[in-house]
């Protein structure tokens, strides 16, 4: 790694006093799960683009925020990469080149602000990893790829794995994953977290010889020649490459309310993930919509930094566990508010306050003796937040494949397993209706939406991607 880290503004602006030219910073905060994934791409592109005039440096957020304010670094969430230029102790922002993405994305960003001739060296590498020949490939970067791509690189596949727009998966914006079983510290007592498990499962894939790549994929098209099967996956920087064998298990993506203009507020007050953004509203009030584990969860998580969370639930019913819901009711920050739901977001340029209607017209609203509220009519209520997260569920990530693949009500793709027998052409469980290409995880599975599911369908799919090839191709 030849990054600096920055503890505090003395260290910055020694730095500043004394260099020119221009400075990537890598804004984070230890207990963010992404920040963690990002980490080593970071690392990475600063020893690839090793030149005279350019500095890479981390700077913890949470413990900088004079000097984040003092340079007018806007971060509305982390990690967050700015590039800056620095001249004769003048600090200038230059560019925000965004958050979680690719070694490849930052590189072609960077590679604008640096003079052609320097540009070689990384160009030159860039080209050398498309011209890689490949087998078997894997869309997604959960617990389902991570170990299809275990399974299939041990049984000596040629594998390349895309991590996608979030790399590592849902697990990442976790915090512990108590009921993973292994991943677990006998003397803490704890589970690991979920960004360690999924930095663990990737080093164990690469160990065995998986090659990542860290685009998303756009499409998939496939070709018959002589009963062999021939993939092109497209990514996001267009590029093409052919496979074998293609192992889909692309995830779920975080659900928003769907509210009109709710997408001004996303990161200024509007957030899908608690333990990404969560730690913004130290002392604040909050609110969290929903009523299944991950609401429970993000709740708890939540009450850590908030003065006050409110969940909101549409119902009386609660889909989370008996012991999750029992775990909020009982922590004395959190006040759960049933037959509400959330009407409109009001604020300028931030969220200040929402209004809430009334779900159902019966229910005496004990909320209204709460100070945060404010009673509008019989209906709609206003209750003043700062931050509002939602956890409402997930949807399924198949875009990419909607030309080729069917999917059931709920937008799932659907494996042979869930076909009635009369319908199957495979006699692989998790083989889609084209031969060779197989899926695993949370985008096939709408019932159990477990790490610990997805993992085992990543086993069955590269294991059954292993007999295809062979049966097919060998
Ligand atoms: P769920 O589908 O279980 O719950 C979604 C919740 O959001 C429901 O209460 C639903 O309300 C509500 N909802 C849905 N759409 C809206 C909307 N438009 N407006 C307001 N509310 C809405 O999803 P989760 O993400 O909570 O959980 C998914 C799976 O992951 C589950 O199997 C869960 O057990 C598991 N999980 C396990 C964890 C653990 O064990 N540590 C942690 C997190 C998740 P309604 O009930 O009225 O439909």
């Amino acid at each position: 790694m030849s990054y600096l880290e920055f503890k505090n503004i003395i260290e910055f602006e020694a730095f500043t006093t004394s260099h020119s030219g221009l400075l990537l910073i890598d804004f984070y905060a230890t207990w963010c799960g992404p920040c963690k994934i990002m980490a080593p791409i970071f690392g990475k592109v600063s020893e690839e683009i090793s030149l005279k005039n350019i500095t890479f440096a981390k700077i913890d957020r949470d413990e900088n925020q004079e000097l984040i304010q003092k340079y007018g670094f806007e971060i509305p969430t982390i990690p967050r990469f700015i590039l800056v230029q620095i001249e004769q102790g003048e600090v200038k922002i230059l560019s925000d080149l965004g958050g979680t993405q690719s070694k490849t994305q930052m590189v072609e960003k960077l590679l604008g602000f640096i003079e052609p001739n320097q540009t070689t060296e990384v160009l030159d590498q860039e080209n050398e990893t498309t011209v890689r020949k490949n087998r078997v490939a894997i869309i997604g970067s959960g617990p389902a790829g991570w170990t299809a791509a275990i399974y299939a690189s041990r049984a000596n596949l040629d594998v390349t794995l895309y991590q996608g727009p979030m790399p590592g998966g849902q697990l990442t914006t976790t915090t512990e994953i108590e009921n993973f079983p292994g991943a677990w510290n006998i003397e803490t007592k704890k589970g690991l977290f979920g960004s360690d498990l999924m930095s663990t499962m990737q080093d164990q894939a690469k160990h065995f010889g998986t090659a990542t790549e860290f685009e998303s994929i756009e499409s998939v098209q496939y070709e018959n020649h002589n009963d062999l099967t021939t993939f092109t996956l497209t990514d996001s920087l267009q590029r093409e490459k052919q496979f074998d064998a293609v192992i889909i298990a692309s995830g779920a993506t975080a659900r928003y309310l769907g509210i009109v203009g709710e997408e001004k507020y996303v990161g200024k007050g509007y957030h899908s993930c608690a333990t990404c953004d969560g730690a913004f509203y130290k002392n604040k009030i909050v609110a969290i919509v929903g009523g299944g584990d991950s609401a429970m969860e993000e709740a708890g998580f939540l009450a850590k930094f908030a003065s006050k969370v409110y969940l909101l639930h549409r119902s009386e019913t609660f889909r989370a566990s008996k012991v999750m819901l029992e775990r909020v009711q009982k922590n004395p920050k959190i006040q759960i508010v049933t037959n509400v739901a959330v009407d409109k977001f009001v604020g300028e340029g931030h969220l200040e306050y929402l209004i809430l209607k009334n779900t159902n017209s019966q229910n005496i609203n004990p909320i209204l003796q709460d100070s945060d509220f404010e009673k509008i009519d019989d209906e709609f209520n206003k209750l003043v937040v700062q931050g509002l997260f939602v956890a409402i569920g997930h949807d399924p990530n198949t875009k990419f494949v909607a030309n080729l693949l069917d999917v059931d009500a709920a937008g799932y793709l659907i494996p042979q397993s869930r076909l009635p027998l009369t319908e199957r052409n495979s006699k692989y469980q998790m083989a889609t209706k084209i031969p060779g290409l197989f899926v695993a995880g949370d985008v096939e599975d709408h019932e159990y939406r477990q790490a610990i599911t997805a993992a085992a369908g990543g086993c069955r799919a590269a294991m059954e991607t292993e007999k295809w090839l062979a049966e097919s191709i060998d």
